[in-house]
């Protein structure tokens, strides 16, 4: 029988839930994560791959379709193809991807694949190991590229190159990301820096916007086309390059919030549902997986989650209050 589908108070359609699957990462980029001092989860508290399977099998009927694999660095997460391949013959599961920092990819790429990961979104700010050093405080860049061709040769045919702009530190990186993904066929979205970091350091001065990034492409490869949008709820907005080699997107959450269209949900590695990234509440999942809920529990743990979905993340306004929870706590 058809479950009721996830829809919050704005009519919004939930089917799209992204996964964190740990809060460890083996670098420590300054806009998600300490440098140290950190106080990560007790391995018991992550949720296993059981329960995982058992949310999302709920989710699903509930008209989960899409699924996104996050963390902290979910490559860190031992037998992550296990999940995958879990998570892949669930009814109703038509799409997982994953975002990953690239760094353990050139090892796990083949097995992934196997396991029926349908798409990777690669996280690369730069091309320079100056500016990967600066953000990620660790070396790694060149096992990040290795990462990357080798997702292509094993089969990937989706990769997405995710860049974080930040005023001051990435502006020289624009036109050689750029030249990269053209004339490699990468897809590259921008995305601008959000007050998620862990050490309190964002300011709105350091976002470079979506339009000034945009600005620096047109003035070296000509006006940007509006690429059609098949998915209103793409937190993307998309270009064409005027020579119709390649495609660029910005994600401008500061500059531009999509809260409006926003089909997201989120399970934290520990087991928290959050309707949002800037939420400041949680629904605990584990709780009830541990202490004996029924799967119609955890629906109705979900369609309250849905119920209490602001309408948007309020950035912009006097009365902005920052989640406690950084960015590798949540999953991006
Ligand atoms: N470790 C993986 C990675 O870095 O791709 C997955 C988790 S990471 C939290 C997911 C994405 O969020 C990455 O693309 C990362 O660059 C981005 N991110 C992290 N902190 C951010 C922030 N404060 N503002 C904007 N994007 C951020
Ligand atoms: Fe790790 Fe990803 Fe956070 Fe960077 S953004 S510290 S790679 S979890």
């Amino acid at each position: 029988m058809k479950q009721q589908q996830l829809i919050d108070r704005l009519g919004r359609v939930h089917n799209n839930l992204r996964i964190s699957v740990t809060d460890r990462c083996n670098i420590r980029c300054f806009y998600c994560m300490p440098n140290e001092a950190i106080q990560f989860k007790p391995r018991d508290e992550l949720l296993t791959f059981e329960e995982i399977t058992r949310v999302v099998s709920v989710a699903a009927a509930r008209g989960v379709n899409r699924l996104r694999i996050t963390g902290g660095e979910p490559l860190v997460r031992a037998e992550l193809p296990d999940l995958i391949s879990r998570l892949a013959e669930i009814e109703g599961i038509e799409d997982i991807a994953l975002t990953t920092n690239g760094v353990l990819l050139a090892d796990q790429a083949a097995a992934l694949y196997q396991a029926g990961l349908s798409r990777l979104n690669i996280s690369l700010d730069g091309l320079q190991e100056e500016t990967f050093q600066r953000i990620t405080r660790r070396e790694g860049l060149q096992r990040v590229l290795d990462g990357i061709f080798t997702a292509r040769q094993v089969g990937f045919e989706k990769i997405r190159l995710n860049a974080v702009a930040i005023q001051g530190i990435t502006e020289e990186e624009i036109i050689p990301l750029a030249h990269f993904a053209r004339t490699h066929a990468f897809e590259l979205r921008f995305i601008e820096f959000m007050p998620l970091d862990s050490e309190q350091r964002w300011e709105t001065s350091q976002v470079l916007t979506g339009a000034v990034i945009r600005d620096v492409l047109e003035a070296e490869f000509g006006a940007l086309v509006p690429a059609e949008r098949p998915d209103p709820s793409q937190p993307a907005v998309d270009y064409d390059f005027a020579d119709g080699k390649g495609s660029v997107g910005f994600i401008n959450p500061v500059s531009q919030p999509f809260c409006s269209a926003c089909n997201r949900l989120r399970i934290t590695a520990e087991g928290q549902f959050r309707n949002c990234l800037f939420s400041t509440v949680e629904w605990d999942a584990r709780q009830l997986l541990r202490g004996g809920g029924s799967d119609e529990d955890l629906a109705q743990l979900l369609h309250d989650c849905v119920d209490h979905k602001q309408p948007g993340h309020g950035i912009d306004s006097p009365g902005f209050e920052k989640p406690e929870r950084p960015m590798y706590q949540i999953g991006g």
